[in-house]
């Protein structure tokens, strides 16, 4: 059985430095870094292609035969970005390699593995979250590798949220990482010992926490509010941009994510899940679609087969799921 210790190492140190170049970017910006926009009207800064770039040169090194599925381009970077924003790219890659990079580096790094066909693919996105990201807010840096299509290795870096939920000051940032059969654990940003992940043991309705999208376009507000109300769920629900949702309840600090896109028709991008969904997983909690049936990752770049997102702490997986069916009923679907 292999143990993964090298991608173990590679998705949490390729999370870590991803995230501090984003929180670097930010910072030399004095908080408000400039976007360009991408086909979709999704915004793209220069953090979303350096965080890609340094993710993509640790998986060249160590697995060069490997497949990639990540949301950014060399094309993109191209026909969005200015001479001088690419210039900013270099710049910002460069310091967090520690060595001299050029813009076709740049480019060469944005598009390794793209269209390799593996039994290893990764599934990478540099800033998810990138509207969290622009207003100062929640985003992570996802990372996960699918062997034949069953996750294995995964670490999410969320540079603003803390170390414990109780703590109010001090020094923020976290990195999840999760390998198969291994469990979960989290650490900080900027270093320093890791302890292992629980989801909560919340079962009492009245006390669930839920987390959701902030963005209205990416989940559908009034359908979540449904649910609870149905399921009688009591605790506060919280809005916070990207997979630091999956974060928060593989941490216990809420025992509900829900998702469901005012987009009936849209499937989910596989980046935007495949880190947490195993990080929830190994923390002992569960991951479905809206149907209860398995996030399957077979299936390209969309999670084809499934329509939404459930992940919860698992005691309470089965009652949201029956609370689901009956608002959709209602509702008419
Ligand atoms: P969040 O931060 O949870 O709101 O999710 C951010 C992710 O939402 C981005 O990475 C996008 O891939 C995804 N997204 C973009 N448009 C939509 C949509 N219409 N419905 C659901 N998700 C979307
Ligand atoms: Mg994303």
């Amino acid at each position: 059985m292999t143990t993964f210790e090298m991608e173990r190492t590679l998705v949490r140190d390729a999370a870590r430095t991803a995230g501090l170049l984003c929180l670097a970017v930010r910072d030399d910006m004095l908080g408000q870094p400039e976007s360009m926009a991408k086909a979709g009207d999704e915004p793209v800064t220069i953090a979303d292609f350096g965080a890609q770039a340094v993710i993509l040169d640790a998986i060249a090194r160590h697995c060069p035969e490997d497949g990639v599925y990540a949301e950014e381009s060399a094309a993109d970077y191209d026909a969005l970005a200015s001479e001088l924003q690419r210039s900013h790219v270099v710049h910002y890659v460069g310091r967090a390699m520690g060595r001299n990079v050029s813009t076709d580096d740049i480019r060469r790094y944005l598009d390794h593995g793209r269209g390799v066909d593996s039994g290893r693919m990764w599934a990478i996105d540099p800033i998810d979250g990138t509207k969290g990201f622009l207003r100062g807010d929640q985003f992570a840096v996802a990372i996960g590798l699918l062997i034949e299509s069953r996750l294995a290795v995964a670490a999410l870096a969320c540079p603003m949220m803390p170390f414990n939920s109780t703590q109010s000051e001090g020094e923020w940032g976290v990195v999840f990482v999760a390998v198969r059969g291994q469990g979960a654990t989290v650490e900080p940003l900027q270093g320093g010992a890791a302890r292992p992940l629980h989801v909560s043991g919340a079962q009492e309705m009245a006390k669930v926490r839920v987390v959701e999208s902030v963005e209205s376009r990416h989940t559908d507000h009034a359908f979540s509010a449904g649910v609870m109300a149905h399921a009688s769920i009591g605790g506060e629900t919280v809005r916070i941009d990207s997979q630091a949702k999956y974060g928060a309840v593989a941490d216990g600090r809420a025992e509900v994510y829900i998702r469901h896109s005012p987009d009936r028709t849209r499937h989910e991008r596989i980046w935007d899940h495949a880190a947490g969904a195993l990080i929830i997983l190994e923390a002992g909690g569960m991951a479905t679609d809206l149907d209860g049936q398995p996030l399957d990752f077979g299936h390209g770049m969309r999670l084809a087969k499934n329509r939404g997102v459930l992940a919860t702490n698992g005691l309470i997986h089965q009652a949201l799921l029956g609370a689901i069916q009956h608002v959709e009923a209602q509702s008419g679907r």
